[in-house]
């Protein structure tokens, strides 16, 4: 039984608003956008958090930053700049328990982050 949200989007249980996927990797909108441009890249295996990753998930966490790369620049982003982002366990503010990579960008962002 799996009750991860991120699973059911990637599987269709859930709808969300995806702009790539492969078999291995989905990327969707973020319903709730901190910037212009804010994708959610996720892998469709399900990984807990960072901390859980093995080293056979090295190429799917590369396969994961090629995907934010060709996003942001079909959101004309290379240049400009944009940021991505892990957020790992509850001090960093993770609240979906199945790793993401955020996309952030469109408007100047402040560092360090909050
Ligand atoms: P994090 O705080 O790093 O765990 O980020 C979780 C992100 O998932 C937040 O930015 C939420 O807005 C986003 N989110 C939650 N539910 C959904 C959903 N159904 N579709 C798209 N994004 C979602
Ligand atoms: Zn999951």
């Amino acid at each position: 039984m799996n009750d991860c949200l991120f699973c059911k989007i990637s599987n269709g249980e859930i709808s969300g608003d995806i702009v790539y996927e492969s078999d291995s990797v989905l990327a969707f909108n973020d319903i709730n956008p901190q910037a212009p441009t804010h994708v959610l890249v996720i892998p469709r295996k399900h990984i807990a958090t960072l901390n859980d990753l093995k080293s056979e998930d090295r190429e799917l966490v590369g396969e994961m930053h090629m995907v934010a790369q060709q996003i942001a620049g079909e959101h004309n982003l290379s240049e400009s700049g944009y940021r991505t982002v892990f957020n790992c366990n509850d001090a960093a503010g993770q609240t979906v328990f199945h790793i993401h990579l955020h996309l952030l960008g469109g408007r100047n962002l402040d560092w360090p982050p909050g």
